[in-house]
């Protein structure tokens, strides 16, 4: 492997290998090649990443900790588990990492609007709270079925100013949602700016994102070196479009003796509409712009998605994970609806740390990988988010087996 193969994707056309790239309609091919342009400039601009560095400290309150599970470690009487804890930012989540990266380029740009998709609600409040710190509109666009499962992020989005868009067509989730979004963007890419919600779309916004989001890797290399004297063995992280895991993975990827696992939905069946498990069961198409390991029908059209965590249920996936798992440098797992539920009261109950039910999902496969790894080994987790937005669905759905 090339030293500098993984930093040097993607490609100018935007595709590592074979996936990514720039599908648009004709009308947007001009807009993107400036959105690239200008953030190729301001990405290594000194004003730009002072700005981003001091508002990552003084508002996110990065970096964000890492903190030894040690009560769940021994429990299970496996490998040491580490959890990166992007559940302490400010808004709950690592959302906000891109949001001021993507709010401050489309601030310099000179647009007045920032636009955004979101499933669980996370990326809009995200989004919404770069928008309100920067002084620009928000429009939000969310699936019915999601706002009525995330009311109090509904409520926070609204707070800070932003207007949030309900989503009614098809199944009323995040899939919907970033269809509407693209339509209101294709109306007008000149004032809008559309800050994409993970490592998904056309370039350059896989690469954008990740780029913002590589911060929670570079800090975990630092923060687990002073605290162990090494690296960690095994990196896990959920997938939904893959933002999260694609952060926390990028700086490690050259690090061969590190086992890399990315942990997909496959939520309450393997039934097609039952599950989100994009990379295990997906085959290459094209969603939304970009080519990628897709859940698709036999005419190419995305299928339905579904998984208790509304972050994960997307049919497509991101570009990079695409191409690290056809090389296999990453893994990807499955943890289904229950594993998570189970892992959200776990996590809950021997660390008092409530995790989002995405997050959960890489606790569920942490656990499974603790016992098969067993002890010396170490197992760093990226902590995607917070559970307070999911207290009142999980007790609605799964109180009765939970608490006494
Ligand atoms: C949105 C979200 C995810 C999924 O998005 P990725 O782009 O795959 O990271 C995971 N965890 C939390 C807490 C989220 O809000």
């Amino acid at each position: 492997m090339n030293k500098n193969s993984f930093s040097e994707m993607p490609n100018k056309d935007g595709f590592f290998g074979d996936y990514g790239g720039s599908f648009i309609p004709p009308q947007l091919e001009s807009v993107l090649a400036e959105i690239t342009k200008e953030y190729e400039e301001i990405r290594t601009n000194k004003d730009f990443k002072d700005e981003l560095a001091m508002l990552y400290k003084h508002f996110v309150g990065r970096p964000s900790p890492i903190f030894y599970a040690k009560r769940l470690s021994g429990k299970l009487g496996g490998a040491d588990i580490y959890l990166k804890r992007e559940d302490l930012n400010h808004t709950g989540a690592h959302k906000i990492n891109h949001c001021l990266g993507e709010a401050l380029l489309a601030k310099k740009m000179g647009k007045t609007k920032l636009i955004a998709e979101t499933g669980a609600g996370q990326h809009g409040v995200a989004l919404a709270t770069a928008a309100a710190l920067t002084g620009l509109e928000c429009d939000i666009y969310m699936g019915e079925v999601d706002i009525a499962k995330e009311h109090p992020n509904v409520v926070r989005m609204k707070i800070l100013g932003a207007t949030v868009v309900p989503v009614s067509h098809g199944r009323k989730t995040l899939k919907e949602a970033v269809d509407s979004a693209f339509e209101a963007y294709l109306k007008d890419p000149i004032t809008q700016f559309y800050a994409i919600g993970s490592v998904v779309g056309p370039h350059p916004f896989p690469m954008m994102v990740r780029d913002f989001q590589q911060i929670v890797g570079e800090e975990a290399k630092v923060q687990f070196k002073e605290m162990t004297g090494k690296y960690p063995d095994n990196l896990v992280a959920c997938v939904g479009g893959g933002s999260n895991a694609i952060g926390l993975f990028t700086p490690f990827l050259e690090e061969e003796n590190i086992d890399i696992y990315g942990v997909e939905p496959s939520g309450r069946s393997l039934e097609v509409g039952d599950h989100a498990a994009t990379l295990t069961y997906g085959t290459p198409g094209i969603i939304h712009g970009f080519k990628c390991y897709l859940l698709q029908d036999e005419n190419g059209e995305p299928e339905k998605v579904y998984s208790v965590a509304s972050g994960l249920d997307y049919p497509g996936v991101g570009p990079q994970h695409s191409y690290l798992k056809d090389i296999g440098r990453v893994k990807y797992e499955c943890i289904n609806d229950s594993e998570a539920i189970d892992s959200f009261f776990e996590l809950s109950r021997s660390e008092g740390i409530i995790p989002a039910i995405e997050s959960a999902h890489a606790v569920a496969f942490a656990i499974k990988l603790a016992k098969k790894v067993g002890k010396g080994k170490s197992i760093l987790i990226n902590l995607s988010g917070r559970g307070d937005k999911d207290i009142d669905f999980v007790v609605e759905n799964y109180g009765d087996k939970y608490i006494k």
